[in-house]
């Protein structure tokens, strides 16, 4: 096999019989989650290997062990006191954040490098959700929100679904189970960027939660009694563990890379140089995610039992995520930006980001280098009539329905672009939300994925109800659906196929040849140690930024993020 442009390609005839074959098997499916462009039918050719399979059972081994020792009771009650969520870990280590879950820190910084440091955003002084805070408790004298909101230190995590870039949950009003109603709080959470005095040093803190978004709600802070406001904190955890599976993961990484493999296999020839480039990057997604559909996200299923919604509206959210995402908008760099997360002097700290970068920039570099060396000029690119098909197909609203695609790749700047982003959200973006599962939510008292119990509602002396330890047990997960959380979503964090950068294994079992072998003699194999090189560097950089952090973020160190969504 020899990596060839169609317009250099001798047999034309052999490329187009392909094609067409390729067209008969791979076809889009708009009903299921209309109007999102997903597989209809799973091509055999895309079947896990006989290699992930017997890999991932060996990591999931201690699972069984773990869950029998545990000696978890089957029944649906609340557990006697939060000490026994600790408990389910009996084999499997306990996960460092059931240490810390319940402080300021812990919850503030896993908005930062937790499972999901996607929502975070800088309040702008213009924004009337800044409004709110006027009626902050004025219990800091010096402390003038103004100011703060001027000096652009005040940050937000909105889950009313009022904000513009993910407006689902306001119309979940929550599912059912066995013995009542299961609730999705829709909290707003505001935090405070906190300068210590040493120059670029700070802390971000949580300041203040509204739960109901009812105006002139109460303002949770701090300086509330410690059970209201972890009440309150914990409301903002399952808005955010909902947020987290639906928004983030299944449908930003999931979900919306689904066309872009349809239409690579589609209208791309084996041999063609980028769909050799990705083909690793959407290695098994599309089984993966055809095994979501019957058995994860199915009535009965993980999603429909464990989280907050009923499952339509569950299912809806992932929708709603897919609809208001992009190409363009989802650039790592753009994304940030357009959270106001980008600026290193307001906000030095940002595992995510900075850690995000380093990955965004190799990956960057080595496409860059693969594409101008395949496309030397933008006539190669005009007379690639494979390339502007697949740009066609992916962005018409009868093939892919890709948001931000162009229709016409016109110079090879933008193809890199566009490549970049798809080669990132494949990797990196889908690690960073998916092996941080078990660390962050499979301890369900941190992340719970249901509240079993409503936000504190007003007396009829109309007075704010007082939580107690009883109502905080209530808002948590019963035993099984706790046992539930733990297990799934162990097993979904479990198993690493292989490795960002290193393309050998998925080249062997696709082409029966190594990389080295495909690419011998031609520059991209020195561009691809060099990209290898480059990752390595990153995460030493990574391992040293860790050594200044209180909690280390190693989701984004590239030795341990994948090239694809394989599970
Ligand atoms: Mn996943």
């Amino acid at each position: 096999m020899k990596p060839t442009l169609p317009q250099n390609d001798p047999n034309k005839q052999q490329r187009s019989d392909y094609l067409n074959r390729q067209q008969q098997a791979y076809q889009f499916d708009y009903q299921y989650l209309s109007p999102l462009a997903l597989l209809k039918g799973v091509p055999a050719s895309e079947n896990f290997s006989s290699t992930y399979l017997a890999e991932r059972i060996v990591a999931t081994s201690e699972l069984p062990a773990n869950m029998l020792a545990a000696n978890v009771r089957s029944f649906l009650d609340p557990l006697d006191n939060l000490q026994d969520y600790e408990d389910f870990f009996t084999v499997l280590p306990l996960p460092q954040v059931a240490k810390i879950y319940q402080t300021d820190r812990s919850f503030a910084e896993q908005r930062l490098s937790g499972a999901n440091p996607m929502v975070l955003r800088l309040l702008d002084q213009s924004d009337p959700r800044g409004e709110i805070l006027a009626k902050l408790p004025n219990v800091q004298p010096s402390f003038d929100i103004r100011k703060q909101l001027q000096d652009k230190n005040i940050y937000i995590a909105d889950y009313t679904g009022t904000d513009k870039h993910y407006r689902g949950p306001s119309k979940v009003q929550g599912g059912t189970y066995e013995k009542g109603r299961k609730y999705l709080p829709k909290p707003r959470a505001f935090f405070m960027w906190r300068w210590t005095g040493i120059r670029d040093r700070g802390e971000m803190a949580p300041i203040a939660i509204q739960l109901d978004p009812k105006p002139g709600s109460h303002l949770y802070t701090p300086f509330d009694p410690p059970l209201d406001w972890l009440f309150a904190k914990l409301c903002v955890q399952v808005a955010d563990a909902n947020h987290h599976e639906m928004s983030s993961h299944l449908g930003r990484t999931h979900l919306v890379m689904e066309p872009i493999a349809i239409v690579t296999a589609r209208q791309l020839a084996n041999n063609h140089p980028l769909s050799l480039l990705l083909k690793p990057h959407f290695r098994f997604m599309l089984t993966n995610n055809d095994l979501a559909r019957s058995r994860l996200i199915n009535p009965g299923g993980p999603v429909d039992d464990l989280l907050g919604g009923t499952l339509a509206e569950t299912v809806e959210l992932a929708r709603e995520a897919c609809s208001t995402w992009s190409l363009d908008q989802f650039a790592l760099p753009t994304e940030l930006k357009n959270r106001g997360m980008d600026n290193k002097t307001q906000l030095p700290h940002y595992p995510y980001r900075d850690d995000g970068l380093l990955l965004w920039e190799a990956i960057k570099t080595f496409v860059s280098g693969y594409l101008k060396y395949f496309y030397p000029t933008d006539v190669a690119i005009a007379q690639d009539t494979e390339l502007q098909n697949w740009a066609k197909e992916l962005a018409s609203e009868t093939g892919g329905k890709v948001k931000g695609m162009p229709q016409r790749i016109e110079t090879v700047q933008q193809l890199i672009e566009i490549v970049t982003t798809v080669i990132f959200t494949c990797g990196p973006q889908h690690s960073a939300v998916n092996y941080t599962q078990h660390e962050y939510m499979s301890f369900a008292a941190n992340m719970p994925l249901a509240a079993y119990r409503d936000i504190p509602g007003i007396t009829a002396q109309n007075i704010l109800e007082v939580i107690t330890e009883k109502d905080v047990l209530q808002l948590l997960p019963p035993y099984k659906r706790a046992a539930d959380q733990l297990q799934i979503l162990f097993i979904l964090s479990a198993y690493r196929y292989d490795r960002l950068g290193y393309y050998d294994k998925s080249f062997r079992e696709l082409y029966q040849m190594s990389f080295a072998e495909i690419f011998g003699g031609t520059p991209i194999e020195q561009l691809a140690k060099k990209f290898q090189q480059n990752l390595n560097m990153a995460e030493q950089k990574i391992d040293a930024n860790n050594q200044k952090r209180v909690i280390p973020y190693i989701a984004l160190k590239p030795s341990l993020v994948l090239n694809s969504i394989s599970i």
